[in-house]
């Protein structure tokens, strides 16, 4: 198998090619990579997932990503020996994305709308940082592994720094977190300090914490985990695997996620996209992507709201002077991205290209939704029993709002993806001490 796997420019009139060692996270024309295999996996590998589940002790088995490595196999590994396996593949202990199917949530759908037989919600805040980042970060890092880094390097507001931290501290690597300084809660960065990352502060926003930390992993040997990586989207592909195993393969007609830099819509669309290309599912599952009222970039720019102009990938000639000019717009205008759902507060998605060729192969949609309507989203899921943070809220809102716009049927089968845990504690107390909101149950005395 050696060979098999490696890199490549996402442009289909560039194509530039790279060794899988290679640690760049785009072309030297500054264009996003994918991860490419030469094989074709056989279908029989279905029943060789299904009989993992069975662990019998074997952490690489009971990991939600690596059970099924042959399908991300950048490692080019072929061995079922556990000693040999983890020599290669970095994990939590086999518990990054083992608890995460779908599950049926009746309140969610009948809030929704729709037949609870219909309607699956997957909730990814059951990895062990509390995010369906532990997904891609357990590939990233065993790439970051594999070329010897020493070093792990992201910016993040949350999700991605506790699930770096994590990682790093297991695997005995440094991390280096990158925040835009003075704008993030000191609690939202509680498991980094925990996991003993070192946190730098960046004057400016996001956007340049990013834009810093990406020179800095260049200029001083760090290894870069956000989501530009493309080694981060072949973890996340598991989460579209875990949801279309459950269902037996049988693809479902939706697959819903919140839109922040869209390195899950990337990942979902390049999971459908080789699937059908090996013949492993025939119907395409449309992709939705719900963004924040207050963070709508995709959702500007795919639906004409910009300019008049919707921007489409377009077999890889998307109008991306369209996407400059929007952000030059919104630099001139001081308009910043703000939602109380953080983990989607982003106003410059990271993977705009890839999702827009996520969303062209699916014959995807996008849409927005309120702040209180997450809320909402987010507190129905736990009269389910089960936590979620409020950006996974946007999955739930967003079926409902598809829905009344008929453009999800009733009787389509929807897998809404939950992407995170709780991690403002105060959220919930805040929401369910308002009586007018709508799930509130206010305390008494
Ligand atoms: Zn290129």
């Amino acid at each position: 198998m050696q060979g098999d796997a490696y890199l490549k420019c996402i442009d289909p009139h560039c194509g530039l090619e790279y060794p899988i060692k290679s640690t760049n996270v785009e072309c030297e024309k500054g264009h996003l990579l994918d991860v490419k295999y030469k094989n074709k996996p056989s279908d029989s590998l279905k029943e060789v997932f299904y009989q993992r589940r069975n662990s019998q002790g074997n952490i690489f088995n009971e990991s939600g990503v690596w059970r099924f490595r042959e399908l991300l196999n950048f490692c080019q590994i072929d061995t079922e020996n556990i000693e040999e396996c983890s020599k290669y593949l970095v994990s939590l202990d086999g518990a990054e994305g083992r608890q995460s199917k779908p599950y049926q949530m009746s309140k969610a759908a009948e809030f929704i709308g729709i037949s609870n037989d219909k309607l699956w919600l997957q909730p990814e805040g059951y990895n062990p940082s509390g995010s369906f980042k532990d997904n891609g970060m357990a590939s990233a890092v065993t790439h970051a592994k594999m070329v010897g880094a020493k070093k792990i390097v992201c910016a993040s507001t949350g999700n991605t720094s506790a699930s770096a931290g994590m990682f790093a501290a297991n695997e005995g690597m440094h991390c280096d977190v990158y925040i835009p300084s003075g704008q993030i809660a000191p609690g939202k960065l509680s498991q980094a300090y925990q996991f003993g990352a070192q946190i730098i502060e960046v004057d400016g926003n996001f956007d340049d914490a990013l834009k810093q930390s990406l020179n800095d992993a260049k200029n001083y040997n760090g290894y870069t985990v956000n989501s530009v990586n493309p080694f981060r989207i072949e973890g996340q592909k598991t989460i579209p695997y875990r949801a279309l195993e459950y269902l037996k393969w049988e693809s479902p007609d939706w697959i819903v996620y919140p839109g922040g830099a869209l390195g899950n819509t990337s990942s979902c669309g390049k999971t459908l996209m080789e699937l059908h290309q090996w013949g492993w599912i025939k119907k395409i599952p449309r992709i939705a992507v719900i963004n924040s009222e207050g963070a709508s970039t995709l959702s500007d720019l795919y639906n004409g709201k910009f300019e008049g102009e919707e921007l489409r990938w377009n077999k890889g000639n998307a109008n991306t002077e369209l996407i400059t000019r929007y952000y030059d717009h919104l630099d001139k205008e001081g308009i910043r991205p703000k939602t109380k759902a953080t983990a989607i507060q982003i106003g410059r998605p990271a993977n705009i290209l890839k999702g827009l060729r996520a969303l062209e192969f699916t014959n995807g949609v996008v849409t927005t939704v309120s702040d209180s309507e997450m809320l909402d989203g987010m507190s129905v899921v736990g009269l389910n029993g089960f936590d979620c943070e409020m950006a996974s809220g946007a999955s739930v809102v967003g079926i409902k709002k598809l829905i009344n716009e008929e453009i999800i049927k009733k009787d389509d089968v929807v897998v809404g993806i939950l992407t995170g845990r709780q991690k403002d504690a105060m959220l919930p107390v805040e929401y369910h001490s308002n009586p007018k909101n709508k799930f509130a149950i206010p305390p008494k005395n």
